[in-house]
C-alpha cells in the first residue's frame, strides 16, 4: 500500500514520498509528514541479525513506497560504504552507564553524514521517477558544518551539481578549509562578504527568480535544496534508533521488548524526531530526552507549554546547537495537535508574527514522552573531563550536552532504564573545546597540534577528514559580494 505525505499547514493535495523529496518543501510553507507512520513489519529478533544497510531498507521501504525494491538498495549500497571508516556505520559503544551512539564516524565526521550520504542519491532516482530531465542543481547556505556534508555527499553524484554559499570570515579556519578543498568536478563553494544571514538571503532570492528559473530550465537544470527539513533527510535518521534497539538485544544487554530511553542533542529537531517516528514504528523507547545548550528554547517549551523565540542568542561550544527556531518541531505540533494544519498553521503564524506560541493542554498531554533539560556551557566542560578522566573516552561538546542531560535526567527521576546516548559529532571536529575542558594548558597549543595530542590522549586515530585537509590544496577561491551571487551561479552553470 501507498504512503502518501501532506503539509503540516494546509489539506492540500497529498504527494508520494518521491515528489516530497524533491520539492523539499510544501508550496504553502509547511512540511511533509507522512499520513501515518508506518509499523515494522520484521520482528525485533530479525533486524537484531542485520548489517546497517539491510537495516536501512526495511526501514526506509515503509516510508518510500514509491520506490522499488531495486531502486532503494542501489541508494543504501552507494551511500553506506567505505566513506564511513567503519563496517558496523553507526558503532555503540559502552561507557560509565550508558551506551553512545557514534554517528560521527561518514565523510565529515558529523552525524549530518548519516543523512547527507543517501540524501542525493534519494534525489536523483526521485527525479527519474519523475520523469524530471534536468541535472539538480542544489543551492545551499551554510554557516559551517552543513555545507561541508552536503558537498561530501552530492560531491561526483550524476546529474546533480552543488553551490554553496558561506560568510567568507563567519566560519572558522578548520570549517573554511574543510569546504574549499573538496573534490568534485560538480562542487562549487563561494565565500561572501557578508554574514550568515547574508548569504541565506541571498539563496532564498534565487530560489525565488523565475527568469533565472526560466533560463536554467533552457540549459537543462533546476534548483533543489538538501535543508533539514527534506523527509529524505528525516527517514534515513529513522534507521539508526531501530539499529541500535536491535545491536543491544543482539548482545543481550536487553531481551525483548524491554525498553530504553534515547537523550539526543537537539538543535533543529530532526534527530530526536526521528527518534519518536522509531519509537512509533514499534521500537521500545520509554522516553526521549530532548538536550538543548544554553540556547534552551525547547527545555522552556517542554516545561511551560510555551515556544519563545525571543531572547538573547548565546554562541556556545556546540554551534551547531545554537538555533532558536527548531524547524522540524513542527512536524511535532502538527502531530499533537490531531494533524489539524489550520492549528498548526496558526501557531506557525504567531511565531513568525510575534516569535511565540502556546500550545494547549491536550497536545501537552500528548507530548509526555518527551523530556527536556539543558546544559550550561561549564557543566559540558565539566562532563567532557569527568567521563574522560573516569574511562579514558573522549567526547565532543555536543555529545556532552547530552551525556550531561543523562545524569541530569537520572538524578530528577531515579529512572534507570538503559539509555542510549546519541553521540553527533566526533571530538576531532571540536577539537580546541574538547581540550580545553579537559586542561586549560591546551589553549596555548595550535590548531593541528591540537588534533596530535588528542589522539594521543584518547588513543584514537586522527580521522582521515583531519588529516586530509593539513595537506589538501585549495581548490575554491571564488569571494563575492551579496549582489554578485547570480552572475556567479550563471557563470558556474555557464547560462
Ligand atoms: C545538526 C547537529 C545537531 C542537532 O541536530 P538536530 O537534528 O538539528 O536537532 C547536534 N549535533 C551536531 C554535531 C550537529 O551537527
Amino acid at each position: 500500500m501507498d504512503l502518501f505525505y501532506r503539509s503540516t499547514r494546509s489539506n492540500g493535495e497529498k504527494v508520494t514520498a518521491s515528489q516530497a523529496i524533491l520539492q523539499g518543501l510544501a508550496q504553502d510553507g509547511g512540511l511533509f509528514v507522512p499520513e501515518s507512520v508506518p509499523v515494522l513489519d520484521k520482528s525485533l529478533e530479525e533486524l537484531a541479525q542485520m548489517s546497517y544497510r539491510e537495516t536501512a531498507y526495511e526501514v526506509m521501504k515503509l516510508f518510500l513506497t514509491d520506490f522499488t525494491e531495486e531502486e532503494l538498495k542501489d541508494c543504501i549500497r552507494k551511500a553506506y560504504d567505505s566513506k564511513f571508516d567503519t563496517e558496523e556505520i553507526a558503532p555503540l559503544v559502552s561507557v560509565d552507564g550508558a551506551y553512545y551512539l557514534e554517528l560521527f564516524h561518514g565523510a565529515t565526521i558529523a552525524f549530518k553524514d548519516m543523512a547527507l550520504s543517501i540524501l542525493p542519491h534519494l534525489l536523483t532516482t526521485s527525479a527519474k521517477k519523475n520523469n524530471v530531465r534536468n541535472d539538480i542543481v542544489i543551492l545551499t547556505a551554510t554557516s559551517g558544518d552543513t555545507g561541508k556534508a552536503a558537498l561530501a555527499g552530492f560531491a561526483d553524484v550524476k546529474g546533480t551539481k552543488i553551490i554553496v554559499f558561506y560568510p567568507k570570515n563567519g566560519v572558522s579556519p578548520i570549517q573554511e578549509k574543510q569546504m574549499v578543498t573538496q573534490k568534485g568536478d560538480n562542487t562549487f563553494v563561494v565565500g561572501i562578504t557578508g554574514n550568515f544571514d547574508d548569504a541565506q538571503t541571498g539563496v532564498k532570492q534565487l530560489f525565488g527568480d523565475k527568469e533565472l528559473e526560466k533560463e536554467m530550465d533552457a540549459a537543462g537544470y533546476q534548483f533543489s535544496s538538501a535543508n533539514s527539513i527534506n523527509i529524505g533527510r528525516l527517514v534515513p535518521q529513522v534507521v539508526y534508533y531501530v539499529y541500535a534497539y536491535a545491536k543491544l538485544l543482539k548482545r543481550g544487554e536487553i531481551t525483548q521488548g524491554q525498553k530504553i530511553n534515547a537523550v539526543v542533542p537537539t538543535g533543529n529537531f530532526g534527530n530526536i524526531l526521528a527518534a519518536y517516528f522509531a519509537k512509533n514504528m514499534g521500537i521500545p523507547i520509554a522516553k526521549l530526552i530532548c538536550a538543548s545548550n544554553e540556547n534552551k528554547v525547547l527545555y522552556d517549551f517542554f516545561e511551560t507549554g510555551v515556544y519563545d523565540r525571543n531572547r538573547e542568542f548565546v554562541l556556545t561550544s556546540s554551534p551547531s546547537m545554537d538555533i532558536l527556531i527548531s524547524s522540524n518541531l513542527e512536524r511535532l505540533i502538527y502531530l499533537t495537535a490531531g494533524r489539524d494544519a489550520d492549528k498548526n498553521a496558526a501557531f506557525m503564524k504567531a511565531l513568525s508574527d510575534a516569535g511565540r506560541y502556546e500550545i494547549t493542554a491536550d497536545m501537552r498531554a500528548a507530548m509526555t514522552d518527551f523530556y527536556g533539560n539543558y546544559a550550561s556551557e561549564q557543566e559540558t566542560a565539566d562532563t567532557i573531563k569527568a567521563v574522560y578522566e573516569k574511562t579514558g573516552y573522549v567526547m565532543d561538546t555536543h555529545t556532552a550536552v547530552a551525556a550531561t542531560v543523562f545524569n541530569k535526567y537520572k538524578a530528577a527521576t531515579g529512572d534507570n532504564a538503559k539509555m542510549v546516548v546519541v553521540s553527533t559529532a566526533s571530538p576531532f571536529k571540536f577539537t580546541r573545546s574538547v581540550m580545553n575542558a579537559i586542561d586549560a594548558k591546551y589553549d596555548a597549543m595550535g590548531d593541528f597540534e591540537l588534533v596530535d595530542e588528542l589522539s594521543a590522549l584518547a588513543k584514537v586515530a586522527v580521522p582521515n577528514a583531519i588529516n586530509e585537509i593539513r595537506t589538501a590544496p585549495v581548490l575554491h577561491d571564488t569571494v563575492c559580494d551579496k549582489e554578485e551571487m547570480k552572475a556567479v551561479v550563471k557563470k558556474f552553470l555557464g547560462i
